[in-house]
C-alpha cells in the first residue's frame, strides 16, 4: 500500500468558546484530492471544525497541519494560496457589482491593485460557476442562492488548493445544489482538494467520496465495520430513526414514518 496523500492532519486538537467545549482531543486526516463532507446535528461543531482549519480561529491545544505546514506558524497571505473559506452566513454591505466582488478573490495582500492576469481569472470562475449572467448585477441586491453563487466564484478566482465551504447549496433551489455538487466533483477531478459541510447525507452520499461526522466533541468516520450510510450508525449521529434504501453500492436514507392515531 502507498502513503495515503493527507491535505490536513489534525492532532489532539481541543477547542472551547470560553468554557463551552466544542471539540475534545480530535485527531484526524483529510485526504488530497478527495470530496470530503462534514456531516453532523446541529451546534455539534461543524462550522467551529472548518473555521478552526480556515485559520480562523485561535487554539491552544493541538495540531493541524495543511499540506504539510503548521497552520499556527502560515502568514495570511501564504494561508490565502492554500486554503479559500466560504462562510455559513455572508453579509453583503456595499453596493458592488459581481464581477469587483468575485475580483477580491485575487486580493491576497492588502495593496491590492488588480492586473489583467487577475481579471482574467476572475471571470473564468464567473463562467465557471455559470453566473455570467449576474456578472454586472449589484451584489447586495441579489437572492441569497445567487450570491452563493458569487461567493464561490470569489472562492475560485482565490485559487487554494483546498476550499473550505461551510454549507455552500444552504440557499440553493434544488437545481443549484446539483450543479454546485457537480462543480465540485469536477473541480476535485482537476487536483483541489474539497471539504464541505453539508445538512443533507443522501447529497453527500451522492456526490462525496469520504465523509467526517462531528458527534458528541468528536469527529468520528466510517470504519470497515460500518458504512457511512449505515442506517444503525446515522440513526446514531442523527438521533433519529432512519431506514437506508440501497442505492450504487451506497445507500439513501429515509425517516421511519411513525404515524399516531387517537
Ligand atoms: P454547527 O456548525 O455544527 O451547527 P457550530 O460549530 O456553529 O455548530 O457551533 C458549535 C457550538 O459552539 C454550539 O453550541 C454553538 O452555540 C457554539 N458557538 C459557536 N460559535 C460560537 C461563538 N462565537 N461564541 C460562543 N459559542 C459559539
Ligand atoms: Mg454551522
Amino acid at each position: 500500500m502507498g502513503a495515503i496523500n493527507q491535505a490536513i492532519t489534525v492532532k489532539n486538537l481541543s477547542f472551547a468558546f470560553s468554557g463551552l467545549k466544542v471539540l475534545d482531543d480530535v485527531n484526524t486526516t483529510i485526504e488530497a484530492g478527495k470530496l470530503t463532507f462534514i456531516l453532523g446535528r446541529n451546534g455539534s461543531g461543524k462550522s467551529t471544525f472548518l473555521r478552526l482549519l480556515a485559520g480562523l480561529l485561535a487554539f491552544k491545544n493541538g495540531e493541524i497541519e495543511i499540506l504539510g505546514n503548521k497552520s499556527s506558524q502560515l502568514s495570511f497571505a501564504e494561508r490565502a494560496k492554500i486554503t479559500g473559506f466560504l462562510n455559513q452566513q455572508h453579509k453583503a454591505v456595499f453596493p458592488f457589482k459581481v464581477e469587483e466582488v468575485v475580483l477580491t478573490g485575487r486580493a491576497g495582500c492588502i495593496n491590492f491593485i488588480p492586473k489583467k492576469s487577475d481579471v482574467a481569472m476572475a471571470f473564468q470562475a464567473i463562467e465557471k460557476v455559470g453566473i455570467a449572467h449576474l456578472q454586472s448585477r449589484i451584489y447586495s441586491e441579489l437572492s441569497g442562492g445567487e450570491q452563493q453563487l458569487v461567493m464561490i466564484s470569489r472562492l475560485l478566482a482565490q485559487n487554494p488548493k483546498i476550499l473550505l465551504l461551510d454549507e455552500p447549496t444552504s440557499h440553493l433551489d434544488f437545481t443549484n445544489q446539483m450543479n454546485l455538487l457537480r462543480l465540485l466533483k469536477t473541480l476535485v477531478a482537476e487536483g483541489l482538494t474539497v471539504v464541505s459541510v453539508l445538512h443533507d447525507p443522501n447529497m453527500a452520499f451522492v456526490f462525496g467520496d469520504d465523509f467526517l461526522f462531528v458527534k458528541d466533541k468528536q469527529i468520528i468516520r466510517s470504519t470497515p465495520n460500518f458504512e457511512p450510510w449505515d442506517a444503525g450508525f446515522l440513526s446514531f449521529v442523527y438521533q433519529s430513526k432512519l431506514e437506508a434504501i440501497p442505492y450504487k453500492g451506497r445507500a439513501i436514507l429515509v425517516p421511519q414514518i411513525k404515524v399516531v392515531t387517537g
